[in-house]
């Protein structure tokens, strides 16, 4: 019979393998957080690297029924940060020696956006020398504008899948052409084959969702060979569809456990991946970024936004840091870094390990 300590010492992992990990509770669980501790430290190292987040816009053409700034939501108020506030921002990441930014916003298509997204970035690599490493979230595009923005200056870019199920996918979207899961997936294709280093990312604790579909979403970042994730809790947002589910849901607590397993087995499935430590998992636990960091995440993304956009950029309730300034923001991660025994990678990209490997062997390739 296979036993937790026999299954750790495999390199790579069945469904049922996943299954049974991810279920782990009590001092078996603490194996699992120990193993991929280790591995961390063995593979990406204790240094944490800088994502200066910029939230850029909350004007979205998309309906995800999970999100707080779904285009049907009259609530938030619908914003654009200034030119000059982002460049503000990039500065002080640049100055502060973060080296990288993470320019999120909601979905648009439409030129204006997509111009002045292009703009920004080489705005940015100019005020910064071509120093900021930029990774973009600014959803599901066209090859062309992939590549307009990559020839501007991103390198990386961010598409969370949410949930590989495709069945859990249509009870998580409207069902359109708009939320489709095969143009997500196709989209994810595209933004390898223009050559970003490709990010994305599950929720956890989905009402719907079992520790099936969490083992399988696994297998299909592997599948799907990707650089870097970023998975968090679910948290209800009581302006969305979903939160007519809210009484089927896990309790918080065991929304956060779920999570942490999810980091810790990441990294044992792709132990040279980036993985972020989110800041939906310090909404439920004050030390839950800490916590990722220890059991595998080494990515930690400092909110850049201006404060007066913040409190309309809620995709989540009770999402924390919304009244922090960039410096006390930044004060606060660096010494929750250190309780967690990392360092910090200033002034380094921190690409992805596993980029660089596979950039390695397409060279060595013929
Ligand atoms: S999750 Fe993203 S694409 Fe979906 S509604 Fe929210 S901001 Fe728009």
């Amino acid at each position: 019979m296979k036993t937790t300590k026999n299954i750790l010492k495999q390199a790579d992992f069945s469904k049922e393998d996943l299954l049974y990990l991810l279920g782990l509770k009590g001092d078996e669980r603490l194996l699992l957080l120990q193993k991929s501790a280790e591995v961390k430290k063995l593979t990406v190292g204790k240094k944490v690297y800088f994502r200066g987040l910029i939230e850029y816009s909350n004007k979205c053409k998309k309906d995800c029924y999970y999100c707080g700034v779904r285009a049907s939501n009259s609530q938030p108020r619908r914003y654009e940060i200034a030119e000059e506030e982002v460049l503000s921002a990039a500065k002080f990441a640049y100055e502060n020696k973060f080296a990288s930014l993470v320019i999120q916003s909601g979905e648009r298509s439409d030129e204006a956006f997509v111009s002045k997204i292009e703009h920004l970035l080489r705005e940015i690599k100019t005020l910064s020398n071509n120093d900021l490493g930029i990774t973009l979230s600014c959803g599901e595009q066209s090859t062309k504008t992939y590549e307009r923005w990559k020839e501007a200056g991103a390198h990386r870019y961010l598409l969370r899948i949410e949930t590989s199920n495709r069945e859990l996918y249509s009870k998580l979207h409207p069902r359109n052409s708009l939320h489709d899961y095969n143009k997500r997936i196709k989209a994810l294709k595209r933004l390898r084959e223009t050559g970003y280093q490709v990010g994305t990312g599950v929720m956890i604790g989905l009402p719907f969702q079992t520790l099936e579909h969490l083992a399988d979403d696994l297998l299909f970042f592997k599948e799907l060979d990707i650089d870097m994730a970023g998975m968090g809790p679910f948290i209800e947002h009581q302006e969305t569809p979903l939160f007519q589910y809210k009484d089927r849901l896990l309790s918080l607590k065991e929304r956060f456990e779920l999570s942490l397993n999810m980091v810790a087995l990441l990294r044992l499935v792709m132990p040279d991946i980036n993985i972020a430590a989110t800041t939906a998992l310090q909404a439920i636990d004050e030390q839950g970024r800490e916590k990722a960091l220890k059991v595998g995440a080494n990515i930690i993304m400092p909110n850049l936004t201006p404060i007066k956009y913040r409190e309309d950029y809620l995709l989540y309730k009770d999402k924390p840091c919304i009244d922090e300034e960039a410096e006390e923001c930044q004060n606060c991660l660096v010494a929750r870094i250190h309780m967690a025994g990392d360092e910090i990678g200033y002034g380094e990209w921190g690409d992805s390990l596993h980029y660089k490997q596979r950039q390695k062997q397409l060279i060595i390739k013929p």
